[in-house]
């Protein structure tokens, strides 16, 4: 997996204080996409071990306190992303159990495969669905239009 962007103090994407990672790769080519550059799955930097470590000491902070992770992109549920998402999903769980991850997505909950689903086990909040710029509204909070919807876990 590739990355274009790590913020380490985020208060727009996600509730509270968070940690965001902004990912290489996705399909769905929305028009009037905001992130165009984020398409090529190959573009960005190289998402390492380091960056893992990073992200955990972030969320461990006691001096500015995290409420959690932020995943977006790009798609972080792009099929290619799915092993390094879920590995990291895991591992943040496990060293900040008490911190949420949310997660943005171009699919749909329903359409999701099995791999994919694997890893809303690890994850609190989900806002899925492609951008589609007819139902765009500016005041929507955490969506860019009023398709997509901010789902919590469990998913079923
Ligand atoms: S899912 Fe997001 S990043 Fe992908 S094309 Fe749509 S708006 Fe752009």
């Amino acid at each position: 997996m590739n990355y274009h962007k790590y913020i380490d103090i985020d208060v727009i994407n996600g509730r509270g204080t968070r940690c965001t990672l902004f990912v290489a790769g996705c399909e769905h080519k929305c028009p009037g996409c905001y992130n165009k550059s984020t398409w090529r799955a190959h573009s960005g930097h190289p998402f390492t071990e380091q960056i893992v470590e990073q992200i955990i000491h972030d969320l461990k902070d006691t001096r500015i306190k995290r409420r959690g992770l932020s995943l977006s992109g790009g798609d972080p549920l792009f099929p290619s992303n799915c092993p390094a998402i879920y590995s990291l999903c895991k591992a943040v769980k496990k060293a900040c159990p008490d911190k949420d991850i949310w997660l943005w997505t171009g699919y749909m909950l329903e359409k999701l495969n099995q791999t994919q689903r694997e890893i809303l086990k690890h994850i609190d909040v989900l806002v899925d669905g492609p951008f589609k710029q007819e139902l765009a509204d500016a005041a929507l909070e955490f969506r860019g239009s009023s398709n997509q919807r901010i789902l919590e876990a469990p998913f079923g």
